[in-house]
């Protein structure tokens, strides 16, 4: 164990702290570069030091022994809801399985399933979630198929402040569309379109980020959040490149990332998505993308032309068996700026890494398909390119203290060799033991500031027992819930 107890928790440490460790992965010209034996100096919310030793007067020295102090990790596809995904690793096809809206079900006039409470305390554990995985900087993501329709101002207002209370840096605002998929038969979607209902979740966005941005010392700030290129008009695509042009953020879109997209916007429009878009001429280095799985080589081209960020995200996309990014090489190659998502539930950045490792070599056939740098590199420079924000994911000396400790004696760790081989291939958040985000020390020991996550559990539990509870009612003919998800094995008689 460390001395981290001489900090207090969800406080910046008044004066300089010194933190040592076995590794520290500093930053020089050409990238990341490993220290070994050394030191990290904080001061207010900056990075004062980082070498084998300082030399000036500090208030304190922290040893946080065998472990990597490293910059924090950047989640751009973050998980901020109680992930719903999980329900279909076993359960399948998803127009089946409540993952699509029948005709009946938006007949009847969807409604949102969870109160705005729950909304709001979903993202404060969410948050919590990510900080105990080493995530400093996040871009959340959640599903719309319990939403009436989009996100809410209200929901967002209580997530800038849950990132406040927390200490986790966030690019957000709520994701807003304007349409959605209908199951008109079993396997047959239909698109419906609603433009004005998009173009007012726009201006709700634009909005927030003019009054929330900068919020809690700089932790909070804007991205524009259109939910999926299918359910997107020219209209309110055009507007959201302008808007985040006039607010100088940056607007994230997933596109690229499944078939029934690919034939819905070849249908409506001719296109590829990343056609469709550069058509329309919104491709940029504002433009950040997830999935690119069923991108082709002439989308790909598209993105490196036009400076497009894609976010990866190889553990939800490896779990249904059907897609992956093809390939991380070749994106790498081409120069596309690749960043990371963990977008589902565990919300582990360090598992997602390894299933982006084995996922990258499959796909080329060989090690050459990625090293665990380049991994690395995605889940800290990759990040921060993508939001233009070249402060973050680097330590470097003057740049701002987001930090995450990694500690590479646990037992699920050992025997440890190289600390980013050694975190890789581990595959598990579980060993992060410290995150300072801004300075502040925002999680210790698996504990953060703000949030009871014993307590929260609980609630968080019940909240999800309650949605699973109303699949029924958005499901292809209704059948109960034991027949939408059976269990993984008969149950015991008398169960
Ligand atoms: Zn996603």
């Amino acid at each position: 164990m460390t001395d981290l107890s001489q900090l207090t928790l969800g406080e910046r440490p008044g004066g300089r702290t010194a933190l040592r460790a076995d590794w520290v992965l500093g930053h020089g010209d050409n990238g990341h570069q490993l220290i070994r034996d050394a030191e990290v100096v904080i001061e207010g919310g900056k990075v004062l030091f980082i070498g084998q030793r300082f030399g000036g007067e500090v208030a304190r020295r922290i040893d946080m022994g065998r472990s990597l102090i490293s910059p924090g990790l950047i989640d751009l596809d973050a998980l901020s809801d109680l992930d719903t995904t999980i329900l279909g690793i076993d359960n399948h096809p998803g127009w089946a399985k409540g993952r699509v809206w029948p005709r009946s079900y938006v007949e009847s006039g969807p409604y949102e399933m969870y109160s705005p409470e729950e909304l709001a305390f979903q993202k404060r554990y969410a948050f919590a979630q990510l900080l105990l995985n080493g995530i400093t900087t996040a871009a959340p993501i959640a599903s719309l198929f319990y939403r009436e329709w989009g996100e809410t101002v209200g929901e967002f207002n209580a997530a800038a402040d849950a990132a406040g209370d927390l200490g986790l840096r966030v690019f957000l605002s709520p994701a807003y569309r304007a349409g959605g998929m209908v199951l008109e038969a079993p396997d047959r979607m239909e698109p419906v379109f609603d433009e004005e209902r998009g173009l007012a979740g726009l201006a709700d966005a634009v909005a927030f980020i003019g009054a929330q941005s900068g919020r809690h010392d700089g932790l909070v700030n804007g991205m524009l959040a259109p939910d999926r290129v299918e359910t997107c008009t020219e209209t309110l695509l055009r507007r959201t490149d302008d808007a985040a042009r006039d607010l100088g953020v940056r607007f994230r879109l997933h596109m690229a990332q499944g078939t029934m997209e690919r034939d819905v916007v070849q249908r409506l429009h001719g296109h590829t998505a990343p056609g469709w878009l550069a058509s329309l001429g919104l491709l940029s280095d504002r433009l950040i993308a997830p999935h690119a799985t069923v991108a082709t080589d002439a989308d790909l081209e598209l993105y490196a032309r036009h400076g497009v960020s894609v976010v990866h995200c190889p553990l939800v996309s490896c779990r249904g068996g059907g897609s992956a990014l093809r390939s991380f090489a070749g994106l790498k190659a081409r120069g596309i700026n690749i960043a990371m998502g963990t977008d589902t539930t565990p919300p582990d950045m360090l598992l997602n890494l390894l299933v982006g490792l084995i996922a990258a070599r499959i796909v080329e056939g060989g090690p050459q398909g990625a090293s665990s740098a380049d991994l690395w590199n995605a889940a800290t420079l990759g990040g921060a390119d993508a939001l233009g924000r070249p402060d973050l994911g680097r330590l470097h000396v003057g740049g701002p203290a987001d930090i995450s400790v990694f500690g590479l004696d646990d037992p699920v760790m050992t025997p440890a060799i190289d600390p980013i081989t050694t975190l890789v291939a581990g595959g598990s958040g579980k060993v992060t033991r410290a995150v300072f985000v801004n300075g502040r020390l925002s999680m210790a020991n698996g504990q953060v500031a703000g949030l009871d996550l014993e307590k929260a559990q609980s609630r968080a539990q019940a909240q999800y027992d309650g949605v699973v509870a109303k699949y029924p009612e958005r499901s292809w003919g209704h059948p109960p819930l034991a027949e939408i998800f059976p269990p993984s094995f008969p149950m015991a008689k008398d169960t």
